[in-house]
């Protein structure tokens, strides 16, 4: 990383590299359980579905690139190792279990939630000491309320269905 590009950052670079790495395991793992969940799932509704998840999907994907950019920026190693991913995963991995629409839908849900938690903290955190970092978090929230909205929108389309 450049050094003035270090300087300006107000706050310890190993506690941000921390927050960072936590976030880049939790998107790694995202992406995952939407891929898997875009293939295996089933039920009403399902071509929709299967093109929101595989939307995520490619959304968590671009997450993790841009939080690595920033942790080698910040003179950081990426954690190395899927192994890893879930040692210091914030949201954990939802093992896409039952391929019913509702129950996938309801755990990507529950992954969101979690994201948009993790990355408002991270918001709340680093603030102004670290703009870049900041800035970064801010975008990802974004696309993850985003996601938490979309996912909501279609299991309410489905709970219309279901009561028929
Ligand atoms: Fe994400
Ligand atoms: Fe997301
Ligand atoms: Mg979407």
């Amino acid at each position: 990383m450049g050094t003035k590009g270090r300087e300006i950052v107000g706050m310890d670079v190993k506690k941000v590299l921390e927050l960072l790495n936590k976030a880049f395991a939790d998107e790694w793992l995202a992406y995952y359980q939407y891929w898997l969940g875009s293939k295996v799932v089933s039920g009403p509704m399902k071509d929709a579905v299967i093109a929101e998840l595989m939307q995520h999907a490619a959304d968590e994907l671009r997450h993790a690139d841009m939080v690595t950019t920033r942790i080698i920026q910040l003179g950081g190693t990426p954690l190395l190792s899927p192994q890893e991913w879930v040692k210091h995963t914030n949201c954990g991995y939802d093992a896409p279990k039952d391929p019913f629409v509702q129950r996938i839908l309801e755990q990507n849900i529950k992954g969101e939630q979690c994201a948009i938690s993790v990355y408002n903290k991270m918001i709340q955190e680093v603030g102004m000491k670290d703009p870049v970092t900041y800035n970064m978090a801010i975008q990802i929230l974004q696309d993850e309320v985003e996601h938490e909205e979309d996912l909501q929108a279609l299991l309410e389309d489905l709970g219309v269905i279901l009561k028929k």
